[in-house]
């Protein structure tokens, strides 16, 4: 078999750099190992089946049961009793998740992209070794490879796999909620899913080894979705370094020190949601030439070429934030360079967003970056609390901030913490992309009450012209 562009991974980066590149007029394979029970082949990688998708139908589901319990009442709604019913908020996740990963089968079909099921090794000279799951083998010609395997849990000796430890994986789909329930990292993962089992009724403790909460995020955004967590009652504890965990197979013991010593706490489930790393098994014979860091992360320029010519690598699998836009966007990249046009990803606006609740969510730089780039900047910022629909909607929590450069009023950054949070910040990565100014944001007509008017006022609020701020500087 002979192929233009064969894929090795079928996720979100790897089908999005399969379907372009069909589009694109090549000849194109997409080899995915996994496959379901019946034997049919499941695309979509982490993303759609074990990630974006399931916690965030997991997130969804959860924060009605809570608004029901919780909220409803002050909307003048009673209700008289609310059960769960778990087993089925779980298949409807499952649900939404088979519709997905079946469906790109069906994007394949109308593109006319060979799906292959088998696990793909890479030899030398672009010639790819497929195993599917009889154990057959089939040897492979192609043009051009595209790398896009992905990524896995990371797992510590400290806290190994077990009944009741366990993955991010297991943690959708638990079949109980567990009463006690630690989380082991207070990153993007570890808050979410300690969100969804918060929401509906486990006692949350997330221990965080940094005493920075957030690092990533603006400190003030940081400072007031920690103040927000703990009204939740999630209970982060930071500085807490977990220095082990022991499932005695009802319960699991976990160990960890502090500034003031040595503490323990006891859980009925532990998720340890410490971060993710490239995954590689099997994807590369030593002759094929390609050069993998310290980390396991396949070497690329700012391009997605390898150090061989043809063979690209896009995705968790190499550098750059571990997100599933950030992979399809490299994989239309470099399917479209394949095809001889001159691609590249701005990787200054990747959009990072947190579906907590309420969202936390930025692109760009923040006051921090900017400062230690050196940068002169100054910065608006509009509470919801001031926003007619955030106050309607009983969604007043949080601010949305913009970072502008001092001299120019080019927009650096857009964060906001809040309603909407991740579309609203997406307005500001479409502003940037189009190198906007505060002003040409603060002079765009918002709908109103909408909760977007929070960025028009931010951007107003750059140049000290917010309208609806009461504590405006004179
Ligand atoms: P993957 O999605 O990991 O896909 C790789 C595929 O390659 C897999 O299907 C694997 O089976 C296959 N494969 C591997 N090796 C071989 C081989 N040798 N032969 C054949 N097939 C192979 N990102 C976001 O942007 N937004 C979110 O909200 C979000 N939420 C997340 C929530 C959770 C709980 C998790 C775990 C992740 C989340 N992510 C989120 C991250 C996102 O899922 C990943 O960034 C994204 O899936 C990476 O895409 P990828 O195509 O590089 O790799
Ligand atoms: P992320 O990489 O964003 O998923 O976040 C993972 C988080 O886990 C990081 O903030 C780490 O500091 C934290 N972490 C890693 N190991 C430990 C540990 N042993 N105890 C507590 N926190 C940890």
């Amino acid at each position: 078999m002979n192929f233009d562009v064969v894929v090795i991974g079928g996720g979100p980066a790897g089908y999005v750099a399969a379907i372009k590149s069909a589009q694109l007029g090549k000849s194109v394979a997409c080899i995915e190992k996994n496959i379901d029970k019946t034997g049919k082949q499941k695309y979509g990688g982490t993303c759609l089946n074990v990630g974006c998708i399931p916690s965030k139908a997991l997130l969804d589901s959860s924060q009605r049961y809570y608004d029901t319990v919780k909220h409803l009442s002050g909307h003048g709604i009673d209700v008289k009793s609310v059960s769960l019913d778990l087993a089925k908020m779980m298949d409807r996740k499952d649900g939404v998740v088979t519709k997905l990963t079946s469906g790109i089968l069906g994007l394949f079909k109308v593109n006319n992209v060979t799906p292959i099921e088998g696990t793909a090794t890479l030899l030398a000279n672009k010639a790819v070794l497929v195993k599917d799951s009889s154990g057959k083998e089939t040897k492979i010609q192609a043009e051009n490879v595209i790398l896009a395997s992905g990524s896995q849990p990371i797992e510590i000796p400290i806290a190994p796999w077990s009944e009741n430890i366990t993955d991010s994986t297991g943690a959708l789909e638990f079949l109980t909620v567990p009463k006690k329930l630690g989380v082991i990292g207070a990153g993007v993962i570890g808050l979410e899913l300690g969100s969804v089992w918060a929401r509906l009724g486990s006692q949350v403790t997330v221990l965080e080894a940094l005493d920075d909460f957030l690092s990533m995020a603006d400190r003030q955004i940081a400072k007031d979705v920690n103040k927000e967590f703990a009204k939740q009652g999630l209970d982060i504890r930071l500085g807490s370094k977990v220095t082990s965990a022991k499932d005695n197979g009802k319960k699991v013991i976990v160990n960890y020190s502090t500034s003031n010593g040595e503490d323990s706490l006891e859980f009925d489930k532990l998720i340890v949601a410490v971060g993710r790393r490239p995954y590689s098994e099997s994807l590369l014979s030593p002759d094929a030439g390609i050069e993998i860091d310290e980390k396991g992360f396949v070497i690329v320029n700012e391009v997605c070429e390898t150090s061989q010519a043809g063979v690209y690598a896009v995705g968790d699998l190499v550098r750059g934030p571990m997100l599933a836009h950030k992979g399809s966007e490299e994989g239309i990249v470099v399917a479209e360079r394949i095809a001889g046009k001159k691609a590249q990803l701005n990787y200054e606006l990747i959009p990072s967003v947190i579906y907590t609740h309420p969202e936390v969510a930025w692109v760009g730089k923040n006051e921090q970056d900017a400062t230690s780039a050196g940068l002169e900047i100054k910065t608006g910022v509009f509470p919801f609390a001031a926003s007619g629909r955030a106050l309607a909607s009983d969604e007043s929590v949080g601010f949305v901030k913009i970072v502008a450069d001092k001299k120019t009023d080019t927009i650096l950054g857009v964060h906001a913490f809040g309603p909407a949070a991740a579309e609203i910040v997406q307005q500001g990565a479409i502003a940037m992309e189009f190198g906007s100014s505060a002003e040409d944001l603060g002079l765009t007509v918002f709908s109103h009450p909408t909760v977007s008017e929070a960025l028009h006022e931010a951007a107003l609020a750059v140049n000290n012209e917010a309208i609806h701020i009461p504590n405006r500087k004179k």
